[in-house]
């Protein structure tokens, strides 16, 4: 009788799933074996029991500071001196040494009066833009077109009024900010490098119309840290811009190859987060063992140039010879490197090859993540590879592209 109006619920979700998959945008994950040492190199693990070596070319660990000694050292003290886990929310017995250490770590690295770290820099995003466009009363936000999903969930859950601009579009971002009431509150939402197109922000133009309007400037530099500046503080320091920007948001899970985020600014707008944010607050407080990794991650590269000297020459490289074959990359300044397939199946179909005849793994990026008709392999060089991995990779592609018949773009000169 019950089980007659139960929904089936199985089935139900099912569908859902089966829905993505007719539409070719069902996620599968490649389940890798990293080895210290021997990134960018790994082992993959097939569904049918098989392993093999793979050299992975879409990794965020720009650096390899996933595997670099200092950080392993001081992740493996932190472990035998303090134990596991922090043991608690920040508020309640989870405020530990490291915390602190990171905290004021970060914010000189930003030059910031203080900074605060979150479990990761999608609830840093989502937190602090969450908090801050709902404590500023009728607020406006004005958000790129392109930013990440994070920011754009914590513009949501903050109910404030949120403006799209056309991506990196300054003469759109004015005609929406000079359409704003003067008097209304207003932050300005961005990203330093975006992770899909591989383009950079106009941060100086952005940070003007922000001073010219009265706007806060809150900018992502997830892909930016540790990458960019001579200490790594990201595209802003390199542009001579950081202290003109109002909040600077961060990751330890990308160059600096451990997992947790940040933001950093005034000291008033970082204990209003601290206060408010419920993904701040609710939530038990990262490892010992983390934040001394990331700790040792920060500083490392706060005085070492050579990981991202290697990585540029590496980007540099890859990016020459794609142009030369006329493979069709978009082309940003930044070290990330859009290889347009431009259809679902395709893409996937030469990752496939990739992986199965070739021993290189890249995964496809699809829609919702990209628009369709623009499906990607997103292609990172790390300091990790060796010119040679670049030279053998992209000879593998220049063949793939003619065996194929992909389009080619014309040869830059
Ligand atoms: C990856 C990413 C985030 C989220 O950072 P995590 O530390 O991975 O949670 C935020 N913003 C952008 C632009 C990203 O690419």
């Amino acid at each position: 009788m019950t089980s007659s109006i139960r929904l089936d619920y199985n089935e139900f979700f099912q569908s859902k799933v089966d829905a993505l998959k007719a539409d070719g945008r069902y996620r599968t994950f490649a389940t890798l074996e990293r080895i210290a040492g021997q990134f960018p190199k790994a082992l993959h693990h097939s569904p049918d029991g098989s392993i093999k070596e793979v050299t992975i070319w879409c990794s965020n660990d720009y650096l390899g500071m996933g595997q670099n000694p200092v950080v392993l050292e001081a992740m493996h003290t932190a472990i035998d001196n303090s134990g596991a886990g922090a043991g608690g929310t920040r508020n309640i017995s989870g405020t530990t040494k490291y915390h602190v250490d990171l905290e004021n770590s970060v914010a000189d690295l930003h030059g910031k009066e203080a900074a605060l770290v979150f479990s990761s820099g999608y609830t840093a995003n989502e937190g602090s833009l969450g908090t801050l466009a709902k404590l500023l009363p009728d607020c406006v936000i004005y958000s790129d077109a392109l930013n990440h999903a994070s920011m754009i969930h914590g513009m949501r859950s903050s109910g404030a009024e949120t403006k799209v601009f056309r991506h990196n579009d300054v003469e759109h971002l004015e005609e929406l900010l000079k359409a704003t009431d003067v008097r209304r509150p207003k932050i300005i939402a961005f990203e330093s490098v975006y992770s899909m197109e591989g383009d950079i922000a106009p941060i100086a133009e952005i940070i003007a119309l922000a001073e010219k309007y009265g706007a806060m400037t809150y900018l992502d530099e997830v892909h930016g840290v540790g990458l960019y500046g001579p200490r790594g503080g990201g595209v802003a320091e390199e542009r001579g811009l950081m202290h003109r920007v109002d909040i600077v948001e961060g990751t330890f899970g990308k160059a600096y190859g451990l997992v947790g985020g940040y933001i950093a600014g005034s000291k008033p707008v970082i204990d209003a987060v601290r206060s408010f944010a419920s993904t701040f607050i609710f939530t038990t407080s990262l490892p010992p063992a983390i934040l001394a990794g990331a700790y040792a991650s920060v500083e490392y590269l706060k005085n070492s140039s050579i990981e991202r000297q290697r990585q540029r020459n590496n980007v540099a490289h890859f990016k020459k010879i794609l142009n030369r074959d006329g493979l069709p990359y978009m082309q940003g300044e930044s070290h990330i490197v859009p290889l347009v397939v431009g259809e679902a199946t395709c893409c996937k179909m030469l990752t496939d090859i990739l992986l199965n005849d070739y021993g290189i793994y890249v995964q496809p990026i699809n829609y919702p993540t990209v628009p369709k008709g623009t499906e990607r392999m997103r292609l990172t060089a790390t300091a990790a590879h060796t010119l040679e991995d670049v030279y053998k990779f992209t000879g593998i592609l220049k063949d793939l592209w003619e065996q194929n018949h992909l389009q080619h773009h014309a040869a830059v000169a």
